[in-house]
């Protein structure tokens, strides 16, 4: 489903490059949750940026569901840059949630989750309506769906923008430290949300620190550190028995 190989990201230019990605290969099955792990600085949040094109990748490729991202291969196998209107119609196919909720402040939860379905796939508001009414009940938030952003609790507004990417019918759900700007009574009912998308089949890539999360919910868990995957595998085996001297230290710095 998802295929990131050999990914490069250098930001800026000559003496100024910061070399970000180096080297960066990461596979996702269909229906498969992976949790990426890693110290602040790492690279995790452009490796998310640059499977969604939020970012352009300075080498390598990635795929997502079948499709070169961004470019296009000629019968000589020569790449083209996809035109951005391609580009776009990629990336609605991938939802992401960050870590600050990003929700418009004039909209009520119901309008934020029509919103996107109406506007860039032209479809009727009735029919937007009704799904993101599906959306609402299925993110727990019936009750709240005529309040505006400011009237919601952290933990409901980003309920809210998980169920807003949903209404795109995304194939791939990528999350960038979806609780960690809550507070912390608030993560499990986050978290809870996830694990029941999870549970529904959806393909999920997501940065988090939070370890049991990773324990119950991931099929992978990827150690990143200063541009690279350390380490990955199973949960079992990442968190529990790390092969790697950089993966075991900075266990013991968040377990
Ligand atoms: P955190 O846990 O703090 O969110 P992270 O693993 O998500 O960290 P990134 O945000 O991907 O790390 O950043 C990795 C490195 O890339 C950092 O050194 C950062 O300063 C640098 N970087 C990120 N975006 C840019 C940019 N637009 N221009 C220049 N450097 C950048
Ligand atoms: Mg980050």
């Amino acid at each position: 489903m998802v295929c990131v190989r050999a990914v490069h990201k250098v930001f800026g230019h000559g003496h100024d490059a910061v070399h970000v990605l180096k080297g960066v290969d990461l596979d996702v099955a269909r229906g498969e949750v992976t949790v990426i792990l890693g110290p602040s600085g790492s690279g995790k949040s452009t490796l998310l940026r640059c499977i969604n094109e939020l970012e352009e990748i300075t080498g390598g490729s990635v795929m997502v569901g079948g499709d070169l991202m961004g470019y296009r291969k000629d019968a000589k196998g020569t790449l083209h840059r996809l035109h951005p209107k391609a580009v776009a119609k990629q990336r609605s196919r991938i939802g992401m949630v960050f870590q600050r909720f990003h929700l418009f402040p004039h909209m009520t939860a119901l309008e934020n989750i029509m919103e996107a379905p109406v506007q860039v796939r032209g479809m009727s508001k009735k029919a937007a309506k009704q799904r993101a009414l599906e959306l609402i009940e299925r993110v727990g938030l019936s009750d709240r769906m005529e309040h505006y952003p400011a009237q919601l609790s952290g933990g409901q507004q980003q309920r809210v923008a998980i169920a807003r990417a949903l209404a795109m019918d995304p194939e791939l759900m990528l999350f960038d430290e979806p609780t960690s700007a809550l507070d912390p009574e608030l993560v499990g009912e986050v978290l809870s949300v996830m694990q029941d998308l999870a549970k529904s089949g959806m393909t999920m890539i997501v940065v988090t620190h939070e370890i049991g999360f990773a324990r119950e919910v991931a099929d992978h868990v990827v150690f990143m550190d200063d541009g690279v995957i350390v380490e990955s595998g199973p949960p079992s085996a990442v968190l529990d028995d790390p092969k790697e001297d950089r993966t075991k230290d900075f266990l013991s710095h968040v377990l």
